[in-house]
C-alpha cells in the first residue's frame, strides 16, 4: 500500500486514556492505517521524534455557527489542534430562523459581511456549510432561544402548552435535519423566561433522538448548585443526557460552593445519568455587557431592550447600583472587549471602571450609556473566577474542554476587538500550564477529555480515538514546548508546539501555519 502519510516514530496517545507507546501512524484517503509493514511507502513522511500524536482535539463548546461563512479557515481552532467544533450553544444557533427578529438579525448580519446565502432550517444551514469548502468538521446543536423566538415571541412569560407542542415539534425536527441536541442559555432572553417544566418536555421530544441536552444554567453565584440540580432533573425527567456548559462558579473563596455543585453531579451520575460537563481554562468568562441588568430589561427582546435603556433608566441604575454595591460585578474587573460604533473603538481594551474615570461617570452610567450608544451590544472579558474553582472542574472524572470561543483570525474581518484569548489558547493551555507545567492532569487524561469523552458523549462511531479505518482527524504536537500565547491584550496569537494538524486525512496546519487544505465536514447527527 502507498499510504497519504506516514508520521514515524511519534508517541501514539490513542485519546482512551492509555498510557502513550512508541509506533507510527499511517494515512491513506482520509483514514486511519495502523497496519503498517516494514516495506509500506508513503506520499509523505513526518519524523515526529520526541513528539505525540493524538486525535483531533473536539471543542465541545464552540459559539463558530454561522462564522465559517465569512471565514471558513477557522484559523483559532485548528491551530490550537481542534478538529471538530460543537456550535449552537448557550440557546443560540445559526437556525432555524423562524421569527421575525431572528430574520431581521440575520438579514442584518448577512448584509454586514456581505453574506449571499440564505436559510430557514437546521437543514437549510447545514445544506449552505455543506456547500462550503470549510477548514474544521462542524457539529451543531439547535437553540432553545431560537425556538422560543419561534413559538412564544420574545415576550417574558410561561408559554402555553400549545407553544411548547410547538417547540417540541420544532426541537424534534433540527435533530431529524442532524442537530445533536438541544441547548440552553438560561441567563440570556428569550430562553431565560422558560421555566423547568417547558425545558423538561422539549429535552423529553429529543430523547427518542438520542438527542443531549446542553444548557448554560441560570445561575453562575450563589445559586450555582441550584442550577446545576434543574440541569439534573431536566435529564432525569426528561430522560436525556445532559451536558453543563462552562461550568463556573464567579467570585473568591467559593471552592467549597463549586465541590458541592460537581458532588451534585457525582451524585446524578451514581443514579445512572449521563451528565457531564465543558470548562475552559480561564479565570475570566466572555459574554455581553446586558448580562448585568435584570430579567425584566430583557422582557421583548432587543430593541425593547435598548427603548428601556432611555426610559427606564432610573429603575436601571438603582438595580445596577444594588448589584455593584454587593461587590458583583467590580466593574475594574470588566473589560470591554469588542464595540460596534467607531466613535467608541478607543475604550477597547479597557476596564469599565477605566472608562467611567475618562468619562467623568459613574461606572453604573457609564454601563447604561455605553450599552445605548451601541444598541444593546458591547462584548466583555469579566475576571470574577478563581483559579482553584477551575482546576476543581477541570480535574473532575466528568469535565471535558471548550473554548466557548468562536473561530477568530489573525488575519481579515476576524481579527478584529480583542477577544477572549481562549479563541485561540484554550487546548494548548492545558496542556502547556496544566499538564506540563503543574501536573494537574496526566497528558493520557488530558487528551481523553479533549478526543474520546466528547466522541462518546455525541456517540461518534468513528471519531476521537486512533484506531484502524477511523477518520484520520490527527494532531503531532511537542509535549515539551505545546504552550498558549494569546493574552488578554494581544489575543489573536497563535499557540506554540502544535506542530501539524490533519482534518479527514488531509494536512490543515503545517508548524502553525495553515496548508490551505479545507477538508472539513459537517457531520449530522446519525449519518454515517
Ligand atoms: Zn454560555
Amino acid at each position: 500500500m502507498n499510504l497519504d502519510y506516514l508520521i514515524r516514530n511519534c508517541h501514539i496517545i490513542d485519546g482512551t486514556g492509555a498510557s502513550a507507546v512508541p509506533g507510527c501512524i499511517g494515512i491513506k484517503d482520509g483514514r486511519v492505517v495502523l497496519t503498517i509493514e516494514k516495506n509500506t511507502s508513503a506520499e509523505q513522511v513526518i519524523d515526529a521524534r520526541g513528539q505525540v500524536v493524538c486525535p483531533g482535539f473536539i471543542d465541545m463548546h464552540s459559539h463558530t455557527d454561522a462564522g465559517l461563512l465569512i471565514d471558513p479557515r477557522a484559523q483559532s481552532k485548528i491551530t490550537q489542534g481542534i478538529t471538530l467544533e460543537v456550535c449552537g450553544q448557550c440557546g443560540f444557533s445559526a437556525a432555524p430562523v423562524l421569527d421575525e427578529s431572528g430574520r431581521a438579525e440575520l438579514d442584518d448580519w448577512r448584509k454586514r459581511y456581505d453574506i449571499k446565502h440564505n436559510w430557514t432550517t437546521v437543514d437549510d444551514f447545514l445544506r449552505v456549510l455543506e456547500s462550503t469548502p470549510i477548514a474544521i468538521n462542524f457539529v451543531t446543536f439547535v437553540g432553545h432561544s431560537n425556538l422560543r423566538a419561534a413559538a412564544v415571541g420574545l415576550e417574558d412569560r410561561e408559554a402555553t402548552p400549545d407553544e411548547i407542542d410547538k417547540m417540541r415539534m420544532l426541537a424534534a425536527e433540527a435533530l431529524n435535519q442532524g442537530a445533536f441536541g438541544l441547548s440552553t442559555g438560561l441567563q440570556y432572553p428569550p430562553s431565560s423566561f422558560a421555566n423547568t417544566d417547558e425545558l423538561v418536555q422539549i429535552a423529553a421530544a429529543c430523547t427518542p433522538l438520542g438527542g443531549i441536552y446542553a444548557s448554560h444554567t441560570r445561575d453562575e453565584r450563589e445559586g450555582l448548585a441550584e442550577s446545576d440540580a434543574e440541569a439534573i432533573e431536566i435529564g432525569e425527567r426528561g430522560g436525556v443526557a445532559v451536558q453543563i456548559s462552562h461550568h463556573k462558579g464567579y467570585g473568591e473563596g467559593k471552592l467549597e460552593r463549586t465541590l458541592a455543585a460537581l458532588e451534585l453531579i457525582r451524585q446524578a451520575r451514581r443514579r445512572g445519568l449521563d451528565v457531564t460537563v465543558d470548562v475552559y481554562p480561564y479565570t475570566a468568562s466572555s459574554t455581553g455587557l446586558g448580562i448585568f441588568l435584570p430579567r425584566w430589561a430583557h422582557d421583548g427582546g432587543d430593541q425593547a431592550f435598548v427603548e428601556r435603556l432611555k426610559s427606564h433608566r432610573n429603575e436601571l441604575l438603582t438595580a445596577l447600583k444594588a448589584s455593584s454595591a454587593q461587590g458583583c460585578p467590580k466593574w475594574h474587573s470588566v473589560l470591554v472587549s469588542n464595540l460596534k460604533t467607531e466613535a467608541n473603538r478607543e475604550y477597547i481594551g479597557l476596564t469599565i471602571a477605566e472608562i467611567a474615570d475618562r468619562r467623568g461617570k459613574s461606572a453604573e452610567e457609564t454601563v447604561l450609556d455605553l450599552l445605548t450608544e451601541e444598541s444593546g451590544s458591547v462584548s466583555i472579558i469579566h475576571f470574577g473566577q478563581a483559579e482553584e474553582d477551575v482546576v476543581a472542574v477541570m480535574s473532575a472524572e466528568f469535565s471535558m474542554f471548550g473554548t466557548d470561543a468562536s473561530a477568530r483570525s489573525t488575519t481579515g474581518e476576524l481579527a478584529k476587538g480583542k477577544p477572549h484569548p481562549r479563541a485561540f489558547g484554550t487546548f494548548p493551555r492545558i496542556l502547556g500550564r496544566y499538564v506540563r507545567e503543574r501536573k494537574i492532569l496526566s497528558l493520557e487524561l488530558a487528551v481523553h477529555k479533549m478526543t474520546f469523552m466528547p466522541a462518546r458523549k455525541l456517540r461518534l462511531s468513528d471519531r476521537g480515538v486512533i484506531k484502524n479505518g477511523y477518520w484520520a482527524d490527527l494532531l503531532v504536537f511537542d509535549p515539551n514546548t505545546v504552550i498558549d500565547t494569546a493574552t488578554y491584550q494581544n489575543p489573536h496569537q497563535i499557540c506554540r508546539g502544535i506542530n501539524y494538524v490533519f482534518v479527514n486525512g488531509r494536512l490543515a496546519v503545517d508548524h502553525g501555519e495553515l496548508t490551505g487544505a479545507f477538508a472539513g465536514r459537517v457531520i449530522r447527527r446519525g449519518a454515517k
